[in-house]
């Protein structure tokens, strides 16, 4: 089984929502939709307050290229627009929108687009009105990976359905339930970057998503869907093209160097929804699971939606000691429940114990258990006690910021070293200080 060196494995928990099929989130009666929820500039709103919308209706436009359209969950009124809280803590603009209960909350869907009929630049511009960004957490606007420079190609188009967190199940059901979505996204895009080469990569433990696709590539397309070996950080891109092709990105490097785009399941499926249907990126699967919660699920969970209403409608253990947004690994412990989900969320987790604090910090004991879990090779050790020394130019020179902060050091270290967090505090103010002064 292909896969990447290092990494760890740590114990799935899938078991509980694997094999839950997904189901609608019933519709709430508001919604918050902050106005940064990707990467880059905040989007702009073009409502106000006291306008009628209707779901699906833009909200909100792009302010510059690296940045992305809202648009609302749902048909309803715009309650207010200002600042609310973020699952980050921060407080953040945001329109906030009170749904009409008497609307159906049916998405009329239009007339598909030929995405192949478009130019490079009218796709992607496209792309950036359905607001479409990685939802494998990271909330890249989708469109920007696609505005392939002058000068450069894509030559291979691999997709993501890795899904190496621990208790996420959400790209799985959809690559059972939605395969032909994945699928025909994946072509659309292909077919628009004219890419010699597409690859789906799933860890071997969703025989049933590899089969789903399979079945659907066979009807004419060309894709490969490559299993791969259970392990974390899979996920990565930069460890899935090492799974897939044997090529690593250098440091520094984007895996455009390589001539390869990778994409997420999830997006796949909401390019589709987009050409074929019109539909933007409204609403995504989130897993809610963990030991806290009462009926684990796979919820369809329109973008906005309070956290605290998708937990009331699964139930939650009056023991619970902490929710994470996204995976244990690398999602966000939430300070207040009273924020949105995003069109990042994968994942809502229930625990009963602190899952993300670790107390009882040792002294390290040398034992390299840290070396062997990073799967970019660094010396996350040393890393960590540079940067409690603030030698943020060792630092630096130790490639640092080649860090992706999946946490397999930390996971592993039985010292309880608290490395990424370390690190991650670092790589901001080496960041800080190396970003141009006004
Ligand atoms: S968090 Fe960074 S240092 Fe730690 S294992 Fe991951 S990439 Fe390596
Ligand atoms: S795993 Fe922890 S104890 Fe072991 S070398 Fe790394 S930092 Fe030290």
């Amino acid at each position: 089984m292909r896969s990447f060196r290092h990494g760890i494995h740590p114990e799935e928990h899938k078991e509980a929502t694997a094999h839950l099929p997904i189901e609608r989130m019933p519709f709430v009666d508001r919604y918050v939709l902050p106005l940064s929820q990707h990467t880059g500039a905040p989007a702009r709103p073009i409502v106000q307050r006291g306008d009628a919308v209707e779901r699906g209706q833009l909200v909100a436009e792009p302010v510059g290229f690296v940045s992305t359209a809202l648009a609302s969950p749902v048909t309803g009124r715009i309650a207010a627009i200002g600042a609310r809280r973020r699952p980050g803590g921060d407080l953040g603009e945001a329109i906030e929108i009170e749904a009409d209960p008497f609307a159906t909350q049916r998405f009329e869907s239009q007339d598909p687009v030929d995405g192949s009929a478009l130019s490079l630049g009218e796709f992607v511009s496209e792309v950036q009105r359905a607001g479409l960004v990685g939802m494998g957490g990271a909330a890249f606007p989708s469109h920007v990976k696609y505005a392939v420079p002058e000068g450069r190609r894509v030559r291979r188009l691999v997709i993501n359905g890795c899904e190496c967190e621990p208790y996420l199940t959400c790209d799985h059901r959809l690559m059972v339930e939605r395969s032909e979505a994945v699928i025909r996204g994946t072509s659309i895009l292909a077919e628009k970057l004219e890419v010699e080469e597409i690859v789906i990569g799933v860890e071997a433990n969703k025989p049933d998503a590899i089969e789903a696709l399979r079945a659907v590539s066979a009807n004419g397309y060309d894709v490969r869907v490559a299993p791969l070996e259970v392990k974390y950080p899979q996920g990565a891109e930069k460890m899935l093209i090492k799974a897939l092709f044997r090529e690593e990105v250098p440091a520094g490097k984007l895996p455009l160097d390589l001539d390869i785009l990778v994409n997420n399941v999830a997006t796949m499926a909401a390019l589709a929804d987009w050409f074929d249907r019109r539909l933007p990126l409204i609403e995504r699967v989130v897993t809610v699971a963990g030991p806290g919660v009462r009926s684990p699920s796979n919820l369809l969970v329109p973008i906005g939606t309070p956290v605290r209403d998708v937990l009331d409608h699964c139930g939650v253990d009056a023991e619970t000691k902490e929710i994470v947004m996204g995976g244990p690994m690398m999602g966000q412990p939430l300070a207040s429940i009273d924020v949105p989900v995003l069109k990042g969320t994968s994942g809502l987790l229930v625990f009963t114990e602190v899952a993300t604090g670790r107390p009882n910090e040792y002294t390290c004991l040398k034992c390299g258990r840290c070396l062997e879990a990073c799967s970019n090779f660094l010396n996350p050790s040393r890393l960590a006690r540079l940067a409690r020394a603030e030698r943020y130019d060792e630092m630096e020179r130790s490639f640092a910021l080649d860090c992706m902060e999946c946490g397999a050091c930390s996971y592993t270290c039985p010292s309880n070293i608290p490395i990424v967090q370390l690190i991650r505090a670092a790589k901001t103010e080496i960041r800080r200080r190396k970003a141009p002064r006004p």
